[in-house]
C-alpha cells in the first residue's frame, strides 16, 4: 500500500490517524519488502502482529506463513480489516489492547508497533522463558540502547533487560517518510532472536519480576558505585533492612567489586539481582 492507497482508504473510512494510538501507517513498499525478507518466514510460522492498522503487513505475512494473529485496538480499523480479510482464513483478527490480551502461542512477532508503548510491549512479548523471534519497527533511540554492546554511559534499563532474554541481530534506520503521517521521531527496524541460555533466575515469574524491579530500582543511580546504588534504591522503597556497611560486606563476600554500575557487564546484573534476592531472603529469616 502506497501513500495514495492509504489516504484514499482513510478518506473512505472517514478516519484521521489517531496520535494517541500511535497510528503511523507504513506507505513504503520497499520497507515492507525489507521487513518480510529480514523475517525469514516459513510456512510453519505462527506470527503475531501488534497493531495491524490498515493491514499492509498483515496480508503479506498471511501469504507466507501458517497463521497470523493480528491485534488491532481501533474498532473502526478492526471492522475494516474483518471485511478486507474475510477470505483469508489464516488471518485471525483480534480487537483487543495487546497489553491486556491473552496472546495465543506464536514463534515470531513481525510488527510496526505503536511506538508510545514500546517498553510494555517488549516486556510482555520478550521478557519470558521462550520468547519469539522478532522483527519490529521501533523508535531509533530505543533500538540504539538495545544494540549497545556492554557499555558505559548510554546504556539503560532496556539494554540490560532486553539483552537478558534476546540477542539483537540487525538494525536498519528507516526514514519517517516511510509512514503516513510521518512520525516526529526517528525509527529503526530491528531483528532479534531469543537467547538459548536464559539465566535460570529469570525462568520463574516471581524472580523475573524481582529482576525487572531491581534493575528499575538501581538504574537511576548508574553512575554510583554498586553499594551506593543499591542503598539509594533501598531508601526509595523505604527499606532499612540492610545498612550500607552490611551491603559492602555482602558484596565483597560474593566477589562483586564495589565499582560503578556502568562498569558491569549486562549479565552481571542478573547474577547480582539473584544474589540480592538471596540476601533479602536471608535477612527476612534473620540469617544474615
Ligand atoms: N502495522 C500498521 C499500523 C501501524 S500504526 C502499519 O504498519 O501500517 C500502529 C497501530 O497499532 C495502529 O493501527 C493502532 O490503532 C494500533 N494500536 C495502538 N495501540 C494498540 C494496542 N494497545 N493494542 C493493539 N493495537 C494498538
Amino acid at each position: 500500500m502506497n501513500r495514495n492507497d492509504t489516504l484514499s482508504i482513510l478518506k473512505q473510512l472517514k478516519l484521521s490517524p489517531k496520535k494517541k494510538l500511535g497510528q503511523n501507517f507504513l506507505i513504503d513498499e520497499n520497507i515492507l519488502k525489507k521487513i518480510i525478507s529480514i523475517s525469514e518466514l516459513t510456512s510453519d510460522d505462527i506470527v503475531l502482529e501488534i497493531g495491524a492498522g490498515l493491514g499492509a503487513l498483515t496480508f503479506q505475512l498471511s501469504t507466507l506463513v501458517d497463521k497470523v494473529y493480528a491485534y488491532e485496538i481501533d474498532k473502526t480499523l478492526y471492522q475494516y480489516l474483518k471485511t478486507k480479510f474475510s477470505s483469508s482464513p489464516n488471518i485471525q483478527l483480534i480487537n483487543e489492547d495487546i497489553l491486556n490480551a491473552n496472546i495465543p502461542p506464536h514463534n515470531k512477532v513481525v510488527s510496526n508497533i505503536p511506538y508510545s508503548i514500546t517498553g510494555p510491549i517488549l516486556e510482555k512479548i520478550f521478557y519470558k522463558v521462550s520468547p519469539p523471534v522478532g522483527t519490529l519497527i521501533i523508535e531509533k533511540s530505543l533500538a540504539n540502547r538495545i544494540f549497545l554492546k556492554n557499555s558505559y554511559k548510554n546504556f539503560s534499563r532496556i539494554s540490560i533487560n532486553f539483552n537478558a532474554f534476546m540477542i539483537p541481530m540487525q538494525k536498519v534506520s528507516i526514514s519517517p517518510n516511510a509512514f503516513y503521517p510521518s512520525p516526529k521521531i526517528e525509527l529503526s527496524m530491528i531483528k532479534v532472536l531469543p537467547r538459548a541460555d536464559i539465566h535460570p533466575f529469570l525462568k520463574s515469574k516471581e524472580t523475573r519480576a524481582f529482576f525487572l524491579e531491581f534493575i528499575s530500582g538501581i538504574m537511576p543511580y548508574k553512575n554510583k558505585n554498586l553499594s551506593n546504588a543499591i542503598h539509594s534504591y533501598l531508601n526509595t522503597i523505604k527499606s532499612d533492612l540492610i545498612s550500607k556497611n552490611e551491603l559492602k560486606q555482602y558484596l565483597a563476600s560474593i566477589d562483586f567489586d564495589d565499582i560503578k554500575l556502568s562498569q558491569f557487564k549486562y549479565d552481571d546484573f542478573i547474577v547480582l539481582s539473584e544474589k540480592f534476592y538471596e540476601l533479602l531472603d536471608q535477612k527476612m529469616k534473620g540469617e544474615f
